[in-house]
């Protein structure tokens, strides 16, 4: 799929967004494809243990702090992404007081959640 011609490409895409109805009969007046290498962080062989000795190594600067997919190397959405910014943010105003590492350690990838009575009057919890 990398290297299928762009014409073939903007034709999967039109015919993937008539499958699910986006488009029904409407034209379509253009498209282009954007190839964007090392999107997704790869968990093979022994990533873990090598993953650590770099998290060692950075744990040494205190004035120092990795964050999102790229920063941590985690298959982190966007609100994983976000929470350790703001979990940053924090450790600025306090240093040390959250383990960001800790975020989307799980590798449970969440695409559901229920709203609560904060989110749904608009209110975003913020974690304390
Ligand atoms: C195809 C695809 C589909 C996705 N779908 C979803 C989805 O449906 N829902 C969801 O929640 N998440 C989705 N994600 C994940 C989501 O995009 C990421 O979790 C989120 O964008 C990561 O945020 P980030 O801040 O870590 O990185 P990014 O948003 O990628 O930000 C990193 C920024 O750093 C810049 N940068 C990189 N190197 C340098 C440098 N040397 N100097 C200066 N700037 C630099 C980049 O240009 C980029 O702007 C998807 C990701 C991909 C690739």
């Amino acid at each position: 799929m990398w290297q299928q011609p762009e014409a073939e490409l903007l034709s999967l895409a039109e015919q993937e967004l008539r499958k699910i109805g986006l488009l029904r009969d409407e034209k379509i007046a253009g498209g282009f494809v954007v190839r964007l290498p090392r999107t997704y962080p790869i968990y093979a062989g022994d990533y873990k243990h090598i993953l650590s000795e770099i998290q060692t190594y950075i744990k040494q600067f205190e004035n120092l702090q990795v964050v999102g997919r790229y920063g941590a190397f985690k298959y982190n959405n966007q609100d994983h992404s976000l929470l350790m910014g703001i979990l940053a943010a924090q450790n600025v105003l306090n240093p040390g007081k959250h383990d960001l590492w800790e975020v989307n350690s799980d590798s449970e990838y969440v695409e559901e959640a229920s709203v609560d009575a904060a989110s749904a009057t608009g209110k975003m919890p913020v974690p304390q």
